[in-house]
Parts: C-alpha cells; structure tokens; sequence
C-alpha cells in the first residue's frame, strides 16, 4: 500500500474535531508547529511505541537503544576512573571530563515508560528512554568520562548515542561546573494581567441571549481566544455581525463552528474566513464530505468540513497528540492550573454560565447576571487549580505539560474529578494510543501488512 493511501486510511478512522481549541491560537503564527501539530495527523502517532526495554519507535526522531539494565540502579561512584576510560577514543563532540547542561529551554519531563525533552523556544519535543532522563536530571553535575565509568565501558557508545542526539538536536551543551553556575534557570512561574483568557459560547435554535453584549463583557475582561459553537444552522450573514462587532475587540483568535447548509461550500468558507483575519479554525460540521483546507486565504486559518454533526457540547473533551502544545505559556500555566479551564469562563446553549458549557456547575443566567458577577462568585475559580500531575493516569505521562486537559469528561467522574479525561485513549505506561478499532501495530511492516489483511 501507498503510504498517501495508508495516511488516508488512517485518516479516515479519525473521529475527531478542534474543539480543543484553546492553545490553537497560540500556533496560528507558528507555521513549523501548525505543522507539526496541526491537523495533517501523522500516523506513526498511532504506532505502538516502546516500553521501557525496547528500542524506542523509528518513526520518531529518537534515540533507539538503552543503556544495559544492570548498570542503571548502580549508585557507587568510583574513586578513580577505570582504566579503560583513559584510553576512550572520543567523538569530538563529545567532550569526556564536562558536564552536559541542558539550554534553560529545554526541559526533561519524565514519564511511566519514557520521556521527553520539552524545546519550549523551538516549540516541539523529542522523546527519549527514562534512563537518560536520570542521567540529565539526577546526574546532571556528572562528566561523560564519570558516567563511563559508573555504567561500564560496555554502555559507553550507548552513553555516547545519547549525547550526540542532544548536542545533534541542539538540546544543550558540554560545560564546566564552574561555568554551569552563570546559566540561570528559566522561572516556571504563570501569570496573566487577563481575568479570562478565553472563551466558549454555545448556541443552538432556542439561543435567544445578547451574544454581541457577552463579546462586550469578555473584552472587558480580558479575553483573547474565542470559540463560537453552534449546534443549529446560521447563516453567514449571522457571524458576520458578530465579527464586525468583535472588530477592535482584544479578542485575537476565533474558532467559528457551525452545520453545513447547502452552498456553503469550500469557496464560500475561504471568502469568509479571508475578511477576518482572526479567525483561526472555521469548522463545518455536518457536511457532505470531509475536507481540511489549511491557509488557503493566506491567514493560516483552518478550514474543516467534516462529516462529523456537532450535536451538542459533549463532542468536546477530545485528546489527541495533535492538540499538544510545546511552548512557554502552555508548559509553565501547565504546572500550576488546569490546562483547559484556567481563565476560562463559558455560557452555554441555554444562556448559563459556566467554566465550560459541559460543567455540571452554573454561576447564573446571562439575563441576569454579568460575566464579571459570575467571575466573582464562590466555586467559579476551583477547578483552575486542577493540575495533571493531581490526575491519575495523567500525572504518570510524558505528554501532561503540553496536553490540553478536560475537567467535564473524566474517568473518574462523580468521584473527586481528578481522573484521566475520559476521551483520552493514551496509555503512558505502555506508551500506546489504544483507540478502539485502531490498528496498532510495531513497525511500518506490520502495520501495513495488518491494514492490508484487515
Ligand atoms: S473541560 Fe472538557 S468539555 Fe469543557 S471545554 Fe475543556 S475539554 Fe471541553
Ligand atoms: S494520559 Fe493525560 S496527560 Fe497523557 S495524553 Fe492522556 S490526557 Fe494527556
């Protein structure tokens, strides 16, 4: 099989939409990462990848051998170095009697089964075994030369893959202790002068409230990212008012979602899309056919057709690599809130407000009640502290500062709201996408032999 047509295949068992929307913003300048994380969904994404002893998945670019087990609970240190290190013949790269440091961008971030190392500048990750990981976090004042001889010379080109995939992916360099001191570290703290940073509003045929007046309330307040879903036809006409109203607004990005309806065809949505420059993603579900147009109106905005009918707000909560987020903002707000509900405030199809339009809880009615009363009410900011390293699963896997949460759908629902979203099928302690139906397979061999004979 082609591998255009494996990607088709695998393409086409895709049951997912953006409406994860919140970091997508963020990326809409970034070509590289909408790239690489944009909806050209990679298929080595649903490959098995490797447990803690096999060689780490070739589709990535990785390291593919580890480092002999029994070398790696040895906590001894040598009083002088073996012999044999003396006479090691180096790669000029690798420089034997330096420590290797980390640029202050780029942060390990360990799993159950395997890392990653987090380029939060460059803004994308590599995965790498648990074992380096120690070397580089708890062994990080220890030379190379050291480390050969505390793992043995055996493990010594292993040791040395490692750091020529570092130094070659520019993840850091060989220095002094002494100079080490004069590189400070990147400050983990979040904060944001936005009361709310973004934003759902839902609607359907029986939505009657002000939208342009709660466009108003979430500009004062701050907001910058904006998702305007709707589960009943409107026309274009309809969001065209309202981005003439957003127009001077500090709303930045806008995600439009709305049925398909006759005409509304791939021409139409780019003319659209091309008048507003904030429009990010521009979802038509429901439609005839499924399609994804991405930049066609220059602007980066995404385009989606999708067969798929958005019937309500419980179509959210997906989690899928696509949607993880390597930069700055995502990874330090990561460690201290949630990473879908902080600064977010929502209002349902029905005119509640709520920290998203699928919580159970609701702050009053938009007739009656201001974003910002709402904002102010008792309860409406506890579940912006919900870290994933407080979730189950979740705390245990390597993705959890770049993957966008959902506090609405979880494993665990009704019990204490800690659990592993529900609509996650990521399994980090074997380190596999377990998707219902999904062929999973090894390598590019099985896989393709398994698609053929399915
Ligand atoms: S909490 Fe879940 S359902 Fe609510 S907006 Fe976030 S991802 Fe969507
Ligand atoms: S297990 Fe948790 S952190 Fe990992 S991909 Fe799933 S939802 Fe994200």
């Amino acid at each position: 099989m082609e591998k255009n047509e494996l990607i088709s295949q695998i393409r086409s068992q895709l049951p997912k939409l953006p409406l994860t929307f919140r970091y997508l913003g963020a990326l809409k300048e970034q070509e590289e990462c909408s790239n690489y994380f944009g909806l050209d969904y990679k298929p080595e994404t649903i490959y098995a990848l490797q447990t803690n002893d096999e060689p780490v998945g070739f589709f990535y670019k990785q390291i593919s051998r580890f480092i002999h087990p029994v070398a790696v609970n040895s906590t001894e240190q040598p009083d002088s170095l073996p012999e044999e290190t003396a006479t090691i013949t180096m790669p000029v790269a690798i420089e034997p009697d330096k420590q290797f440091k980390l640029f202050a961008c780029c942060f390990p971030v360990k799993g159950a089964s395997r890392s990653i190392i987090c380029d939060i500048q460059r803004q994308h990750f590599s995965f790498i075994p648990n074992i380096l990981y120690d070397l580089l976090v708890q062994d990080s004042d220890t030379t190379f030369a050291e480390m050969v001889a505390i793992y043995g010379a055996e493990n010594e080109p292993i040791l040395r893959e490692y750091f020529d995939f570092l130094l070659d992916q520019e993840y850091g360099f060989w220095t002094t202790a002494e100079e080490a001191r004069h590189f400070p570290e990147v400050s983990m703290e979040w904060d944001s002068p936005l009361a709310i940073t973004n934003s759902i509003i839902d609607m359907d045929a029986n939505s009657d409230f002000d939208i342009p007046s709660l466009i108003t309330q979430l500009d004062e307040l701050g907001c910058s990212a904006l998702q305007l879903r709707s589960f009943s036809q409107r026309s274009l006409d309809f969001f065209d008012n309202l981005l003439q109203h957003i127009a001077g607004s500090r709303i930045k990005t806008i995600d439009i979602v709305l049925p398909w309806y006759d005409g509304l065809d791939i021409q139409t949505a780019v003319d659209f899309s091309a008048k507003y420059q904030r429009i990010n993603n521009f979802v038509i579900h429901g439609a005839p056919f499924t399609k994804f147009e991405g930049n066609l109106n220059k602007n980066l905005t995404r385009i989606i057709f999708t067969q798929e009918a958005v019937t309500g707000e419980h179509h959210c909560g997906l989690v899928f690599a696509d949607y993880f987020v390597v930069n700055m903002t995502m990874f330090t707000e990561s460690h201290h809130f949630n990473s879908c509900l902080n600064r977010k405030i929502s209002v349902d199809k029905a005119g509640y407000i709520r920290n998203c339009p699928s919580m159970p809880e609701d702050f009053g009615h938009v007739r009656n009640t201001t974003l910002k009363a709402a904002l102010a009410h008792n309860g409406f900011t506890e579940k912006w502290g919900i870290t994933k390293d407080q979730c189950s699963v979740c705390r245990d896997c390597e993705f959890r500062y770049g993957c966008t949460d959902c506090r609405a759908y979880t494993q665990l629902s009704g019990q204490d709201g800690y659990g592993k979203p529900a609509h996650c099928h990521y399994n980090p302690y074997t380190a596999t996408w377990e998707y219902p139906g999904w062929v999973v397979a090894d390598d590019e061999e099985t896989l393709h032999s398994t698609l053929e004979n399915a």
